[in-house]
């Protein structure tokens, strides 16, 4: 009897077995099946890689419609980016769920800033006193995250400026907790990182601000950061953009010049670090790959960058790590060892849930 199953042939990662890969109704099974087809030879095998940091809704415009969501997600998938982990979008994005060609979406509700201090109509705008609240009603839009925007531009100040006090920080933390939620915070500076770690947060957005201290204390508490490098790289035109702010200007700058060192500091300190792109406004869908190799030059081993940008960081974020027996089915394949990063750019084939794309 004929059976739909396939067969991918080759170096199982991160293990490094050689083995046959077989595909069964959309999970992964070692067993052999005799008249299955064999898809691909020789190859390498990848569990399915993770944006951890991109907005699938989210455009230089604000929300977008379904059918540009559709085209995010699918550009997200075909660079084999099947979990994205969705760091806050002002559109609903439920319907993706529907869809077993579209990847997995880990929501973070709408980012929560306080009034006049993030990207207008992106966020809910609250006071500290609405915190706490805020936090509930977001984590029930998302999918166990939520997001705090922890420093924007103070236009008095002229520069980065933590946005919340320590007890509304810790009390909001500490409620997200309470309902099951992990709580990220956007950050750019160096002056809100202490508070935001004290108060209990478990991931750091950006990160550009992390000095020895908070290094310490992530290492030691196991916070993790996603730097989104190649949105960092764009620093300087913002810095551009906010050039009536000279001192927040400059500063921008000087993030942007340190960037490297500190995220190499939070690396050799063993800060768990994973690969995000930020798409979804100016950084377009797609470019997953451009992530894993930023975090290689700035001195991450390739086996390290590889396991941010696929097991590891499925791992953190509760997804089956590996392509384990009975797991579901979501690969990715290569014609030569990804190890050499410029290879994750040209996935021979990405396997979501059992279906087969050629990119
Ligand atoms: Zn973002």
């Amino acid at each position: 009897m004929a059976t739909d199953a396939l067969c991918f042939r080759g170096t199982v990662l991160p293990d490094g077995d050689v083995r046959a890969v077989y595909v069964v109704e959309g999970r992964v099974t070692y067993e052999p099946v005799a008249d299955a087809t064999v898809v691909a030879d020789d190859v390498w095998l990848l569990p399915g890689l993770v944006d951890a940091h991109c907005h699938v809704g989210l455009g230089k415009q604000g929300a977008v419609d379904e059918q540009e969501q559709e085209r995010q997600a699918t550009a997200d998938r075909d660079a084999g980016a099947l979990t994205l982990r969705d760091c806050g979008v002002p559109a609903d994005t439920r319907w993706i769920d529907g869809r077993s060609d579209l990847p997995q979406l880990l929501r973070h509700g709408r980012h929560i800033a306080s009034p006049k201090r993030h990207t207008r109509d992106i966020g809910v705008e609250v006071e500290p006193s609405g915190l706490v609240a805020a936090v509930e009603t977001e984590i029930a839009r998302g999918d166990g995250w939520v997001k705090l925007v922890g420093d924007w531009i103070h236009r008095e100040k002229g520069d980065l400026a933590p946005l919340w006090p320590l007890p509304e920080l810790t009390a909001a933390i500490t409620r997200a907790h309470e309902l099951g939620a992990r709580v990220t915070a956007h950050c750019f500076g160096e002056e809100a990182l202490p508070d935001l770690l004290a108060a209990g947060i478990d991931c750091i957005e950006h990160g550009t601000g992390m000095l020895a201290d908070s290094i310490a204390v992530m290492a030691e508490r196991r916070v993790a950061v996603v730097p989104t490098l190649i949105n960092i790289a764009r620093f300087p035109q913002i810095a551009e953009m906010g050039a009536k702010y000279p001192a927040y200007a400059d500063h921008m700058r000087a993030l942007h010049r340190t960037v490297h060192e500190r995220v190499r500091a939070a690396y050799e300190a063993g800060v768990p670090i994973y690969a995000g792109t930020d798409a979804g406004s100016e950084v377009l869908h797609g470019r997953i790959a451009d992530e894993a190799q930023a975090l290689h030059a700035v001195g991450m081993s390739a086996h390290d960058a590889l396991a941010a940008t696929s097991w590891g960081a499925r791992s953190w974020l509760g997804v089956s790590p590996g392509l384990d027996e009975g797991s579901e089915a979501s690969f990715v394949a290569y014609s030569a060892d990804p190890h050499d990063l410029a290879v994750l750019r040209h996935p021979t084939h990405v396997v979501l849930r059992g279906h087969v794309f050629r990119p």
